[in-house]
């Protein structure tokens, strides 16, 4: 059969010991590891085959508290937020500088947590890590207000300053980039930090937090707690003492930490949640290079992206040889286990995940989409998915609507562009979207209608630290990295005083 020609079905077979140890599993308080209040512990996974990696401090609603308090007390007394800013500029800059030199280690970890390929984790997440922090420390001391003229009368200055202690509860597909959007802005405006990491990976954040406190953060600024985030995340985001919320995740946990905000303190919360972003091939579209972009956008992180483009739009001129070309690519793509060189997919990351990403499968299949390749797992352990391809996709099918966050792309056809641009705003999200197309002309008025955060233009998955990213509709609240990050984590103030004589003397 056509799916069994995936080049390296044998891979995930003979496994690769990973080239690290694992070295923090307690939460970092304070500047110190401590076991859970409970004492309890939770099992994490080597995706490759599900076996349990290491058990890890196990938060919950106290460990939360432990910790805030620790980040309240560094935000109140300081050194952080008194700090020059180019001081914490240094610190952060310093911090870069550790993640170049431990590198490899922290790549070995993702991948053996996460399942991502080692490649990517060593050669573009963890440069990409490094670039974070320097970008955010280059910031650090440039954030400043205004003076206003207002009514000539008064001397007015806007101030902005750190809001206080930021809860920040972040996903499993990237740990480490997410640990860097959240925590490098925050850091970069004075902000004092509790961070819940996912419970399928939080192995790297420890690590990584640990650097922070050789490069000389001071204890408390930085408090990573592991656990469940109805435990420990709903403690998080309901604390009456974290004074700034952002979330990354699912849009239906997206709305409960969003009201567990405003039943508590009201919390200013952001959000970056779920995707079902169309990849739009238009007529002119040099066939090869679509299908090969297309796939990226797809496969790329096991399909496992927000921002994925999983609603792959083709025009009808090209429609079959795409599709044609779409499978052969798949069948190429080379799946097994991440350590290994020339690997381009590994895992998903747990078994719901797996088992979600193969009824989705099971429901393009009766839904009556045409599966032109894939379809089911791959070896007999671990949480690996061959890649998979349906054709034939109606707007109206679950494929076309759901969020699969798997190795699943769906292609459908169209006609015309307004027909197309109807189709692919016709969505609950509005992260991203792809264009394919020679035409500046057509570049430019997709770009502007379609109702998303990102348009990629013969591009995907384009990611510097000075790209805003964020979501419209039900894919969030608010933009991370660039500039317009910083305004999540500062609070402004306005400082008024007249230019002589006040009134009342
Ligand atoms: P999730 O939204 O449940 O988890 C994300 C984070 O939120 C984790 O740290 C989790 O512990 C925490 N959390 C969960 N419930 C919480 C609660 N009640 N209060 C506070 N925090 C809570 O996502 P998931 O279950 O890991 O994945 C489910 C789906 O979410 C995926 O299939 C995918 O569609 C989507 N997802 C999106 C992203 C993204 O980058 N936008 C990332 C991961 C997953």
């Amino acid at each position: 059969s056509s799916t069994s020609n995936y080049s390296t079905a044998a891979a995930v077979e003979e496994l690769i010991a990973p080239p690290v140890q694992v070295s923090y599993t307690q939460h970092l308080i304070n500047g110190r590891f401590l076991d859970a209040a409970s004492g309890r512990t939770f099992p994490t996974y080597d995706p490759r085959t599900g076996d349990v990696l290491a058990h890890v401090a196990e938060g919950d609603a106290e460990d939360i508290d432990r910790a805030v308090a620790a980040a309240r007390k560094a935000f109140d007394e300081g050194p952080w937020p008194k700090m020059t800013p180019y001081e914490r500029s240094k610190i952060l800059l310093r911090f870069a500088d550790l993640v170049e030199k431990h590198n490899d280690e922290l790549a070995a970890l993702e991948t053996w947590n996460c399942g991502k390929p080692y490649e990517q984790s060593a050669r573009s997440e963890l440069p990409m890590l490094a670039r974070l922090f320097r970008y955010y420390a280059g910031w650090a001391d440039k954030i400043h207000g205004l003076t206003v003229p207002a009514d000539g009368n008064h001397h007015v200055q806007t101030l902005h300053e750190p809001i206080g202690v930021a809860g920040q509860i972040i996903p499993w597909n990237f740990p480490l980039i997410m640990f860097a959007w959240k925590v490098g802005p925050a850091l970069a405006c004075g902000n004092t930090i509790v961070l819940k990491t996912a419970e399928q990976t939080p192995l790297t954040a420890l690590y990584a937090a640990k650097l922070f406190h050789e490069a000389g953060l001071p204890p408390g600024v930085l408090n990573v707690v592991s656990g469940y985030g109805p435990t420990a995340g709903a403690a998080l985001a309901s604390h009456m003492d974290v004074d700034k919320l952002a979330f990354t995740g699912s849009t239906e946990t997206g709305k409960v930490v969003l009201e567990l905000a405003a039943r508590s303190n009201l919390k200013p919360v952001t959000l970056e949640l779920g995707g079902k972003s169309p990849f739009i091939v238009c007529e002119d579209a040099d066939v090869d290079k679509a299908v090969e972009l297309a796939h990226f956008a797809l496969f790329f992180n096991q399909g496992q992206c927000c921002c994925a483009g999983s609603r792959t739009y083709v025009h009808e001129r090209v429609y079959d040889e795409f599709v044609e070309k779409a499978k052969a690519r798949a069948l190429k793509r080379s799946v097994g286990d991440p350590f290994k060189e020339g690997i381009e997919q590994g895992p998903q990351i747990d078994v719901e995940q797996f088992e979600k990403v193969l009824r989705y499968i099971r429901a393009g299949i009766d839904g009556n989409a045409t599966l032109e390749c894939g379809g089911e797992r791959l070896g007999s352990k671990g949480f690996f998915v061959k890649p998979t391809v349906f054709s034939n996709v109606q707007d109206d099918m679950l494929i076309a609507n759901d969020e699969i966050f798997g190795p699943v792309q769906s292609i459908l056809k169209f006609k015309d562009l307004d027909e197309v641009v109807r189709r692919a705003n016709t969505t609950r999200y509005g992260l991203a979207a792809g264009v394919f197309t020679k035409s500046i002309d057509v570049a430019n008025s997709l770009s502007r209608a379609l109702r998303v955060g990102t348009v990629w233009i013969n591009c995907f998955d384009v990611f510097d630290a000075a790209i805003p990213f964020g979501g419209y509709k039900m894919s969030g609240i608010g933009r991370e990295k660039g500039i317009y990050s910083l305004n999540n984590y500062l609070q402004v103030k306005a400082v008024v005083m007249p230019l002589k004589d006040p009134a009342w003397l």
